[in-house]
């Protein structure tokens, strides 16, 4: 891996090398500013990663962001540095806004340990690179395969912060693709929004997941399944009255049912999406607010929609027992579900550091990689057995 590293301080520098080749890295170029580091790149030099201060004379870490920029830089970035951890982060959302890949970010002085571990995340940052991977479909050939059948429901399990209990499943799409393997949803479902296909992908979503979530019924297990509804999806009257329609078809109580509503976008017409959801509701479906806090899932939407579950984004939750910004987001959130009488549901449980803070902030419920990974619905039935053995053994749900 070639690293070039920037710090003005002669000694911060000298620390660094020091520390990243008793890590094994042998490519290091240190300069001591940004001006001579983007006269390097300019110069043809070619880094995978550039370790940067912020804090700098002359040229500091935001300019030399900005200036990267016009230069065709494909590396990562880790920032550094000495100050409040909030100008880091600050200027991590710059630089990813700038298009650039962030590994991490460090704080002054640097632990060798935490050093080692964000520049673990290169492989992985590797792997999601977009390239031709990356591409966004065909509406055409998506349109196929949404008749083809080729579109399957993956489940991850939602369960009681307080009990362990499995409460529920959220059910997440992907596109098992003929020759490109299996495709996630942040690949295609904008394609469908665009396109006007969401209508025809969510109609199948449904079906499919009420199929399963009878046979889960039958075998004694009384989910609830949520679905992830896209806000295009209510523009349409009929909507209510299909939904309704493919849960008695299924014999799939009402109430059982969970529609996760994200809203990437603001919409003009509400009356639509007012319509049905009060629809929904009178008939007790319940209603998520997803991604609660990001984009237009909002304070405006808690106002004006009649939802009855809020999910804290995975962005305020993982890490949150460590950060005393995003653990006062999670319990503002939380203040809020609690105050309209709302369920709560906090997402990106990753960790067991995230369970418990969770677990001590009053949530309800918990969803995350900690718990399982999404997981073909065929597969659930495996699982729970082995989560509540795991919940035995971590004593998850002591007192
Ligand atoms: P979402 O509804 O917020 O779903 C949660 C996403 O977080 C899923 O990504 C899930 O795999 C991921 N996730 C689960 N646990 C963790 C964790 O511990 N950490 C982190 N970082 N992530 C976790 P996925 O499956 O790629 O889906 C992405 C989004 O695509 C969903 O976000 C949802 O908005 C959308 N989507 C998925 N299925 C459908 C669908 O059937 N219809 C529509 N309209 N949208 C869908
Ligand atoms: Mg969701
Ligand atoms: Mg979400």
């Amino acid at each position: 891996m070639r690293i070039l590293l920037i710090d003005d301080e002669a000694f911060a520098l000298e620390l660094l090398v020091h520390q990243l080749s008793s890590l094994g890295f042998r490519d290091l170029t240190p300069v001591s500013g940004g001006a001579e580091a983007l006269a390097l790149i300019a110069a043809g030099a070619r880094f995978d990663v550039i370790l940067t201060d912020l804090q700098m004379p002359g040229m500091d870490g935001v300019e030399f962001v900005r200036a990267l920029t016009q230069h065709d830089y494909d590396g990562e970035l880790v920032l550094v540095s000495g100050e409040d951890k909030r100008i880091l982060k600050t200027a991590e959302q710059l630089a990813r806004a700038h298009g650039l890949r962030v590994l991490g970010r460090l704080m002054k002085p640097v632990e060798p340990g935490r050093l080692a571990e964000v520049l673990a995340h290169h492989a992985d940052a590797i792997a999601s690179r977009p390239g031709a991977d990356g591409r966004r479909y065909d509406p055409d050939e998506l349109r196929q395969a949404i008749v083809a059948g080729e579109l399957i429901c993956h489940c991850q399990p939602k369960v009681s912060l307080s009990t362990g209990a499995l409460t529920g499943v959220e059910i997440l799409v992907r596109w098992q693709h003929p020759t490109d393997g299996l495709v996630f949803p942040d690949r295609f479902v904008a394609v469908a929004e665009e396109h006007g296909l969401i209508d025809g992908l969510t109609q199948s979503v449904l079906r499919d997941a009420l199929r399963q979530t009878r046979a889960w019924f039958d075998a004694g297990h009384a989910l609830h399944v949520a679905i992830n509804v896209s806000m295009d999806n209510l523009s349409n009257l009929a909507f209510a009255d299909f939904v309704v329609a493919a849960a008695q078809e299924m014999g799939v109580p009402l109430s059982s049912m969970v529609l996760e509503i994200t809203e990437s976008r603001l919409m003009k017409d509400m009356r639509a999406p007012l319509d049905i959801l009060a629809r929904l509701r009178l008939r007790h479906v319940d209603l998520s607010i997803d991604d609660f806090g990001t984009g237009h899932s909002s304070l405006a939407q808690l106002r004006d929609l009649p939802f009855n579950e809020l999910k804290i984004d995975h962005s305020f939750v993982h890490g949150a027992c460590g950060d005393a910004q995003l653990a006062a987001i999670c319990d503002a959130s939380l203040d809020i579900a609690r105050k309209l009488g709302m369920r709560s549901v906090g997402e990106g449980v990753e960790d067991v550091d995230d369970w418990n803070f969770l677990r001590a902030h009053g949530c309800d419920i918990a969803q995350g990689y900690f718990i399982a990974r999404p997981m073909p619905m065929a597969a659930l039935v495996d699982w729970l057995p082995e989560w509540e053995r795991r919940c035995r053994e971590l004593g998850l749900i002591g007192p």
